[in-house]
């Protein structure tokens, strides 16, 4: 953001908490490396308060939103139209404001999807297990198995994992299992398989000495993408490399899923390299 104007376009983040939010700074340096008049702020939205800050949106012409916890679920009755990848999924984590028709899109696991690609993972046919089966877990496996993966998902609640596996088996029909998350069966599911991707909070700050895969079962041959992005490399990325094995962050997959959000914003091409500059310093800031 350069200077702001009587033209100014407003984008911006809703959620609650919302101050360690990262998605200001990728944002702003992108609009500004683009040299586009908009400029991008973070909104604390209680609960109660979501339907009036729509309502308030579309009053006050903003362009874009990005829209976080707790609000993926239930800002979707509230929009005028919804992709079909984010109905498929249950949540939306960006909306595009054109002539104040709302379409609310997912562009998290999309996200996920261009940074595993990026590192050179192509997932079709490829055996990928999943541990947890939380909210970026339905996304993720959603388009895992779009993209024509086999899928292991392992949760500390079983029952978790067998909702998503049977959600999913609805849409596709290729292997898909589903197992509680332990030792013995993450041993299971790990021969064999090329990708393996941790999907729950296990190793964030503060409990970064926490990991879910003894590294015993780590190989050179099965990649490993942690999504967890603070700290940027997690106990199982550092296991995963001294095995051999190529690893993923979570960063990445941030900076995507804001990448891909700034491209239906704009219409310009995401500037990504400067989006990830901008994470890691706010990254830094956090510290
Ligand atoms: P969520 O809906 O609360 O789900 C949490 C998942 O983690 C559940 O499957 C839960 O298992 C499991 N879990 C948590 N602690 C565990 C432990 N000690 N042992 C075993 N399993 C454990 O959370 P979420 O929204 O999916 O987010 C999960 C993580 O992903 C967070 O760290 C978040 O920051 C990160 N994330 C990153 C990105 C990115 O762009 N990189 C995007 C979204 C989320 P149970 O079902 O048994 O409780």
């Amino acid at each position: 953001m350069s200077s702001i104007t009587g033209k100014t376009r407003v984008c911006g983040i809703i959620g609650d908490p919302i101050e360690h939010t990262m998605s200001p700074a990728m944002h702003n340096a992108a609009f500004k490396a683009l040299g586009l008049d908009y400029a991008y702020l973070a909104f604390r939205v209680r609960k109660e308060a979501l339907k009036n800050a729509i309502a308030g949106l579309k009053a006050l012409g903003i362009a874009g939103l990005n829209v976080t916890i707790p609000h993926k679920v239930d800002i979707m009755p509230l929009l005028d139209k919804l992709d079909p990848l984010a109905e498929k999924m249950g949540a939306v984590n960006t909306v595009v404001n054109e002539d104040g028709i709302l379409t609310g899109y997912n562009t998290d696991a999309p996200g996920f999807l261009q940074a595993l690609k990026s590192s050179g993972i192509e997932p079709k046919d490829k055996k990928i297990v999943v541990i947890g089966a939380g909210g970026a877990a339905k996304g993720i496996t959603f388009v895992l198995a779009e993209a024509g993966a086999g899928l292991v998902i392992l949760n500390r609640t079983p029952s978790r994992a067998e909702e998503l596996a049977a959600q999913m088996a609805r849409f596709y029909k290729q292997g898909l299992k589903a197992m509680a998350l332990s030792e013995a069966n993450l041993e299971k599911a790990l021969a064999g398989a090329d990708v393996l991707v941790n999907t729950t909070s296990a190793g964030m700050v503060p409990d970064v000495d926490l990991t879910l895969v003894p590294a015993r079962l780590l190989r050179a041959d099965i990649a490993v993408f942690d999504i967890v992005y603070n700290p940027r490399e997690t106990r199982l990325l550092r296991e995963a490399k001294a095995a051999g094995a190529r690893t993923i962050g979570g960063l990445d997959m941030l900076v995507w899923q804001g990448a891909l959000a700034f491209e239906k914003w704009t219409g310009h091409k995401a500037p990504f390299e400067i989006m990830k500059q901008a994470a890691v310093k706010a990254l830094q800031h956090e510290k």
